[in-house]
């Protein structure tokens, strides 16, 4: 139960934690370093066997979890915090390795996730209380039991731990199943988590894709943390209606973002072209719409395109700003809008419509200027750093067009009038809209898709509530 930092840990080889233990698996796969191409190391496929040995030993630790006081909890989670940070450096290199980011943005990821830490760290459970005459009516929340978090390729670490932090914090226990493309860090953190935690309180099975219905269906696991693709998260709801199992979706986006005529362009124009180029485009809440008013639309692209051409595309120690598309699939992709593009002949503002590969899944970026509004870039989630703008005269209008999305995730309004682009902004259909800001969420604000993009939500203050059966005591006053 030691926090401080382990010599022995070993940083290429990497197991499923399954009751506290290492373990292995006759089947194996590999991740590709994206910057490269090359193979990384092995790790287990995770069976049937896996899954309901986790279960039942997350079941057995979720008896004196779920006991154990909050106070006590926040010890664990605290430790495990330290232990984890103890190992920065570590998991950056590793981060770097299994996503090809720029060796900043890894290491604001690696760092970054302590923010989670402190924010939830800092939560009490929530508890309500009301009063009559006759009675006081509590409602307390209390833990579901075995979580299956289920997570993406994209922010393998914030992604893993914002649903690992808060389902500890209100008693759970949790089985991490890490994506196939990015599955080193998501192990690596569960393996160091057993020098702290319990056996059985977070545990970890990496897999193929036969990996997640197998969680999805068991009927042991009380809730499902699910962050994906809409097409996913559509399965694991239908899956998990079987069982009747708790289900957060968080889900892709196509946000939309608002540039009012009163922006200040130069200093605008970076900001957008950043908002949608963030991690190579590769973010649920990345601008995947841009909407300029029409006074200012030449102006705001040419200055947008400057700015990306200044842009540097490479691999994570090349001082570059944005790095690969994290594997293959996704690459191919990407380059299916770039195709599409030119074969429907829309206009690039900046970028180029063909683009060779090499060892790496690099794509420069690409500005699409007023393709129509029933585009593929304009209506579906590229994942990918290639952007359309259009022009807006209309507020009504552009509100209108902005909503017509089958999703919700995220917006942003920009404009020196913050009464108007509050105005706007409140209109707009999205569980995050952002103000003279490009995306970013924090720990401190719920997070939750609108329409497809998702069911519930997590973070912020209510966000512990998704991990939480709602429990009402009635009791009357003696008679
Ligand atoms: P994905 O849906 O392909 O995979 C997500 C996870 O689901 C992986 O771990 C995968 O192995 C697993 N999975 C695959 N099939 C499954 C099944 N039938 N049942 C259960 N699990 C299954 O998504 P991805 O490509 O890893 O991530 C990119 C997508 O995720 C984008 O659409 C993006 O917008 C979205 N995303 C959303 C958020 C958010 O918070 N809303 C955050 C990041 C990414």
């Amino acid at each position: 139960m030691s926090p401080s930092k382990v010599s022995t840990i070993s940083w290429d080889t990497f197991h499923n934690t399954v009751d506290g233990q290492p373990r292995g698996g006759k089947s194996k796969h590999q991740g590709v370093n994206p910057a490269t191409g090359e193979k990384l190391w092995e790790v287990p496929i995770g069976n049937q066997q896996d899954v309901d040995d986790a279960v039942q030993a997350g079941q057995k630790a979720f008896v004196s979890w779920s006991q154990t006081s909050v106070e006590k909890r926040k010890e664990h989670i605290q430790k495990f915090c330290d232990h984890y940070m103890s190992y920065a450096d570590e998991m950056t290199d590793l981060m770097c390795k299994e996503t090809g980011k720029p060796r900043q943005f890894a290491e604001f990821e690696v760092k970054g996730v302590k923010g989670f830490f402190d924010h939830h760290i800092n939560l009490d459970i929530p508890e309500d209380r009301m009063e009559d005459d006759e009675k006081v009516i509590t409602t307390r929340y209390t833990p579901l039991g075995v979580v299956g978090a289920i997570c993406p390729w994209n922010f393998p670490i914030i992604l893993s731990l914002g649903k690992v932090v808060p389902a500890l914090l209100t008693g759970n226990t949790i089985i991490l199943k890490p994506s196939p493309y990015t599955p080193y860090t998501g192990l690596k953190i569960v393996e160091l988590a057993q020098d702290i935690l319990p056996p059985g309180v977070v545990q970890a099975i990496g897999g193929d894709d036969k990996l997640g219905p197998m969680l999805t269906q068991h009927p042991g696991i009380g809730k499902i943390s699910f962050t994906g693709s809409i097409a996913t998260g559509k399965k694991v709801m239908a899956a998990c209606a079987s069982t009747l199992k708790r289900v957060t979706l968080e889900l892709g986006g196509n946000d939309a973002s608002i540039v009012l005529p009163d922006v200040d362009i130069q200093k605008t124009a970076p900001e957008l072209v950043m908002g949608a180029f963030q991690n190579s485009g590769q973010v649920c809440v990345a601008t995947k719409r841009i909407y300029i008013h029409e006074d200012i639309y030449d102006e705001m692209l040419k200055a947008m395109v400057e700015f990306t051409k200044t842009v540097k595309v490479g691999a994570p120690d090349s001082g570059a700003l944005l790095g690969p598309i994290q594997n293959e699939m996704q690459y191919e992709k990407v380059r299916s809008f770039f195709e599409d593009t030119k074969n429907q002949g829309y206009k690039f503002a900046i970028g180029e419509p063909e683009q060779a590969r090499g060892k790496g899944y690099f794509i420069q970026p690409a500005i699409i200027d007023n393709p129509p509004n029933d585009s593929k870039i304009i209506t579906e989630e590229p994942f990918g750093p290639i952007v359309p703008t259009q022009p807006w005269s209309d507020e009504e209008e552009v509100i209108k067009r902005a909503n017509n999305s089958n999703a919700g995730l995220g917006a942003c309004v920009w404009g020196k009038d913050i009464e108007r682009a509050e105005r706007i902004g409140k209109r707009l259909q999205a569980g995050s809209v952002f103000i003279n800001s490009w995306e970013k969420p924090t720990p401190q604000a719920f997070f939750g898709g609108h329409k497809e993009s998702g069911i519930g939500g997590e973070w912020g203050k209510d966000g512990l509530k998704a991990y939480c059966n709602a429990h009402v005591m009635h009791t009357y006053k003696s008679k």
